[in-house]
This record gives structure tokens, sequence and C-alpha cells, in this order.
């Protein structure tokens, strides 16, 4: 099977990992640490604290923020659960806005859905695509609001040259294993804000301050959301990499791009992506005459061995959110459900490789029946 994404762990990431593990502090030491300033020099950015994973990230972030109950934060509803899980773990409600075609939160529609209840902006870039920075932005100043960019798909890529990380109030990066780069489970949250910054540190761990010899307070409720020191060795391995890994997906996507240019099956987000993307998805969106064969159409590239996913299922479909916010469709995110696939597209492809997938693919609509 050739999954829509993967890790590649190679010799140096293994004796990286076994060296950690054989020294003497196997959390709470100095490879955590080196891991986080190589994010700050690598993103540009004045603070950086890495987390056991971009849920727990998200969450200390929403807390950071002081996004609380009774508080509103508007978001994309393609996402992962856990963008709107964590506002509900804070006694925070997800406002979903609609997306534009290429599955990122639509700006223009953003102002219309801010109340007095309205906390934050929580963005997601859909397959490692930025969203429209400046004009979150520019909402975000005129209405007071704080700018959380959940960049989960996103490390290494760039709106108009700028690196994701240095844009919004506080970005969080996941390095779970399929992401662009891997610390087995992982997240990190990056902040210019040094309030943000410290508060986040402190949900991080037990909400625990030294003062001197064996003296310590606790000032706030916390957790132990910290990532292993091996975990860390890992990621200071894989981030040396990040530019090597997202040369490769770019090759992939623009050969794909070639492959099913004027298809008419499908259509490719990755050509007319307006800023550098991590290409973390290679997304396909199918015709609406072949939205009513999707299943046989999934189940026909699983049968080839495509490792294909959909992403993402709009979470107010989810029972716990119709029972919280009840029932609602956002026209632009249900036709993105029904017509999107993810196709491998990853660092431990070759062109050859994609070649193949390309061939597959066309080869399996070939045989798909329309229904219009
Ligand atoms: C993967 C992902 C997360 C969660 O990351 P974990 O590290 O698995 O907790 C959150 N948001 C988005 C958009 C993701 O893709």
């Amino acid at each position: 099977m050739n999954p829509y994404s993967t890790q590649l762990i190679e010799e140096e990431d293994i004796k990286a990992v076994i060296k950690a593990l054989e020294s003497s502090n196997l959390t709470q030491g100095k490879l955590t640490q080196d891991f986080e300033n190589n994010l700050c020099e690598y993103l540009g950015v004045k603070h950086a604290l890495v987390f056991n994973s971009a849920t727990s990230a998200l969450y200390a972030a929403y807390k950071a923020a002081n996004i609380e109950k009774n508080n509103h934060a508007i978001t994309s509803p393609i996402t992962f659960a856990a963008t709107a899980n964590m506002m509900l773990e804070c006694g925070a409600l997800p406002v979903f806005c609609d997306i534009k075609r290429d599955g990122n939160i639509n700006e223009k529609l953003i102002s219309s859905l801010i109340t007095p209840q309205t906390k934050a902006i929580v963005s997601v870039d859909y397959a490692g695509n930025s969203v429209e920075v400046k004009s979150i932005q520019d909402i975000c100043e005129k209405n007071r609001l704080i700018f959380i960019s959940d960049s989960s798909h996103s490390i290494g890529a760039k709106y108009q040259n700028k690196k994701i990380g240095t844009l919004a109030d506080i970005t969080i990066f996941s390095f779970h294993a399929i992401k662009p780069i891997t610390t087995g489970e992982g997240g990190a949250l990056v902040t210019n804000n040094t309030d943000f910054y410290e508060q986040a540190k402190l949900i991080r761990s037990h909400g625990v301050v030294k003062k001197e010899l064996w003296n310590t307070d606790v000032i706030k409720s916390g957790f132990n959301f910290r990532m292993t020191e091996f975990q860390a060795a890992l990621g200071i391995s894989q981030l040396k990499k990040l530019e090597s890994f997202l040369q490769i997906r770019e090759e992939i996507a623009q050969f794909y791009d070639k492959a099913f240019k004027g298809n008419p099956y499908f259509f490719t987000l990755h050509q007319d992506m307006p800023h550098t993307t991590t290409n973390h998805l290679y997304p396909i969106i199918l015709a609406p005459e072949f939205w009513c064969s999707k299943e046989d159409i999934f189940k026909a590239l699983l049968q080839d061995e495509l490792g294909i996913q959909v992403h993402y299922k709009p979470v107010y479909e989810f029972s716990l959110y119709k029972k919280l916010l009840g029932e609602m469709e956002l026209p632009n995110a249900r036709d993105f459900y029904r017509a999107e696939i993810s196709i491998p597209c990853h660092q431990k492809m070759d062109l050859e490789m994609a070649k193949q997938s390309a061939e597959k693919i066309l080869k399996v609509f070939e045989n798909i029946k329309t229904c219009l």
C-alpha cells in the first residue's frame, strides 16, 4: 500500500534516537531545548515550545489566549477534529466559517460571523497551503481578536515569502508520524508574544515555577504535555531534512499536475495554490458527476494499493457537534467533502512511483460510471 502520506526515517534519525536513549535524561533535558532553539532559528520566531502532540499544543494555545467559557472562536470545518475539540475543552464553542475552492477558510465570510463573544480566529493551512494571512490579520486587528494558526500541515510553507510560524499570534505545528516531519507523536507552539509563551509553558508542565533549591510554587493549573528527549532527538534530525522532504513532495506534486492536466474526471488544487505549500496532502477534487460514485472510486483505488483518504468530513457533521450546535450545512464545505480524495504524495516516493500512481488513478476513473 502506498499511503497518502508517510514518514521517512533514515540511519541518522535512528542513531540520534539511540544516542538520546543512552543519555542520562530521557525527559526535560537539553535536546528538547535544542529542538526548540532550532525551530526558532529555522522559522525566525522568538519562542518555541514543543509538546507531546499538536492537540495539546492547541489546548495550551487556546488557554494562553484566554479562550474560555462563553467565548466563540471562528474556524474552518475542513480540519481534523482536534482544532475544534480543544475549544470545547476550554469551554468555548467553535463557529464554523465556510471555505474556498482550495479548502481554506473564506476570509471574506469571517467578519459576518463576529459577535461580542468572539475571541479568536483559528485558521487551518489546508494541505500545507497558507490561508490569506493579511486579510485575517486585518480582521483580527480591527475587532481585537487573537489570530491562532493551526499549521499542523504546513511547517516549512510560506506566505508571501515569509515562513509560516511568524505571522499569526500563535502558530501550532504537528509532528505526528505522517506530518511533514515527525517525532512519532508531537507538536509545537511558536509565537513572538512572550506572555503567550510563558502561559503556554506553565500549562505544559503542571503550572509549576521553580523558586530556590527544592522550593517550587504552582501558579496555574496545568498538565504534563511534555515531549521526551528521544522524540526531540528525532525532531532535531528530521528538521535538518525538512527542506529536502518538501522538495521531493513538490516534485511529485508537479509531476501529478502535468499527468492529470485536462483529464475529464477531476481537477487538482496544487497548481493553483497561491502560496508555497508543503504538499502534506495532494487533493484531487472529483467532478460533480463522480460524487455519487465516490465509494466505488475509493474502493477501487484501495484495491490498487493506493492508501488514499478523504480530508475532511466537516466537523459540524460529527454527532457531538450536531448536539452542541444543531444541524448546519456550509455549501462549499459540504461539496468539498463530497469531491475530495487525497492521493499518495510524500518523501518516500520517487517520480517512478508517482507515474505508477497517476496511471492507476486515471485507469480507475475510466471504468467508473457517471451519475448525471
Ligand atoms: C494532525 C492534525 C492535528 C493534531 O495533531 P496531533 O499531533 O496528532 O495531535 C490538528 N490539526 C490538524 C489540522 C491536523 O492535521
